[in-house]
């Protein structure tokens, strides 16, 4: 709107009197030369967050039970490892100096080969002017580069080159992503998977990934996440599902095994799985491939406390075996609990089964938290906020990612998604929920 000549105070007028207001828009916009824009390095807010650390002192000796708080401190002082302080002293922006965006090609074939070379304000100027940009100059620069044989240039540079560079089929963007996914260039740095990981993670949706790798593609997992998780990715559907196939099996029969041990309430079946069904072989040996990474075999049934996880705990473990039966794990202490439980007997959510009349999904990465049909056994999660592997509880490892529930699926009530995880050995299953 604003390359339409929309004036800028016109379009804050609109926007922060309608569903478009936000904190960012009315107080600190991300402009040029706004204080959003200050260049904060990664690990900024741990070291804002560490300045606060006396205040947990006072806390302790107050006598308060600042739970929260303490699970707070926990996880900035673990990430504060990660990102070390940085030096927050301002660094002189350009833009502060009035400087125009609009460069020239030359200009920014030197940009170009200064990022090559490792300069990370170069990298930062070229994010940003690939931000501003309203064409694909900076797209085709890069490509010219990285086809010559040129390393050195962020993947996630290029791939956010190549998403902002998207307009619809047949476009130069698109183009290249099928053909470096097809056969990625050595100066790319980056396999396909990675590529795809890069793609996604700037807003390329899976169906738009299976396209542009075509229907013959192979997604082969990295070997360093081959035993987390799953390049078979297969659709989970409820029983009463309009594709659910006529021979569907392993609807629990059996008596509520367990209740929550927090809050009293039934745990919810989330997933009834078999390896080898032997009414479905069809399912059977799409399940097996899916789970394959987990080394489970036979009859899985995870069972969860959908209220916990979702409104009171940072995590559920559950025990599984392999006659379909589990339990509560004597792992959930009260440790794991944000607030206390209130008792409320509520109904669980929908039992998901594996759905492989369709075949598996196009692509590792088709799970969403969002939408109806989203949820997912096996590929890889789609977080809604950070990464959140669990360790397993029984032995310190972590625990292999086993698929995705979307709660549009299985619950009205909740909102976001359950993610589930499994290790195998320790017989011990774990669920995480996330929402927005
Ligand atoms: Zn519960
Ligand atoms: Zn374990």
């Amino acid at each position: 709107m604003l390359e339409l000549g929309l004036r800028c105070q016109s379009f804050v007028d609109v926007v922060s009197t309608a569903s478009g207001q936000s904190w960012a828009l009315t107080n600190y916009c991300p402009v040029p030369a706004g204080p959003a824009n200050s260049d904060h390095p990664p690990g900024f807010a741990t070291a804002l967050m560490n300045e606060h650390s006396p205040g947990r002192g006072r806390i302790a000796g107050d006598g308060v039970d600042g739970r929260i708080g303490q699970l707070a401190a926990k996880a900035y002082l673990e990430s504060e490892s990660s990102f070390p302080i940085p030096d927050r002293t301002p660094r002189p922006s350009r833009h502060r100096t009035g400087e125009p965006l609009t460069t020239t090609s030359d200009d920014l074939s030197g940009l170009i080969r200064r990022a090559e070379q490792g300069e990370e304000a170069a990298v930062e100027e070229l994010a940003e002017r690939q931000r501003f940009s309203t064409d694909d100059r900076l797209l085709r620069l890069f490509v010219d580069s990285i086809d010559a044989g040129t390393a050195g240039l962020p993947g996630w540079l290029v791939a956010s080159a190549l998403e902002g560079s998207n307009d619809g089929p047949g476009c130069f963007a698109r183009a290249v992503a099928a053909r470096w996914l097809a056969s990625p260039p050595a100066a790319l740095g980056m396999s396909a998977w990675e590529l795809a990981e890069a793609l996604r993670s700037q807003g390329i949706g899976p169906d738009l990934l299976a396209e542009l790798a075509g229907p013959d593609f192979v997604w082969v997992l990295p070997e360093a996440v081959r035993g987390q998780y799953s390049s078979a990715a297969l659709p989970l559907a409820p029983s009463d599902s309009e594709s659910w196939p006529a021979t569907a099996h392993s609807v629990f029969s059996g008596t509520p095994d367990d209740v929550c041990r927090w809050c009293s309430s039934p745990l919810w079946t989330a997933l009834d799985l078999d390896t080898s069904d032997p009414v479905d072989s069809r399912t059977a040996d799409a399940v097996t491939e899916a789970i394959a990474h987990t080394g489970w075999r036979g009859r899985l049934r995870l069972t969860t406390c959908a209220g916990c996880v979702c409104d009171v705990a940072m995590i559920v473990f559950t025990e599984v075996r392999r006659d379909g039966t589990g339990q509560w794990s004597p792992h959930n202490s009260a440790d794991l609990l944000l607030w206390e439980p209130r008792t409320r007997h509520q109904t669980p959510p929908r039992t998901l089964f594996a759905d492989a009349s369709h075949g598996f999904c196009a692509t590792p990465f088709q799970a969403d938290p969002w939408h109806s049909r989203g949820s997912v056994l096996g590929g890889v999660p789609d977080w809604i906020q950070s990464e959140d592997t669990p360790d397993c509880p029984g032995c310190g490892e972590a625990m292999p990612y086993l698929g995705m529930i979307s709660a549009v699926d299985a619950d009205p009530r909740c909102e976001g998604g359950y993610y589930f995880f499994l290790h195998t050995t320790c017989g011990i299953a774990a669920t995480i929920h996330q929402q927005s």
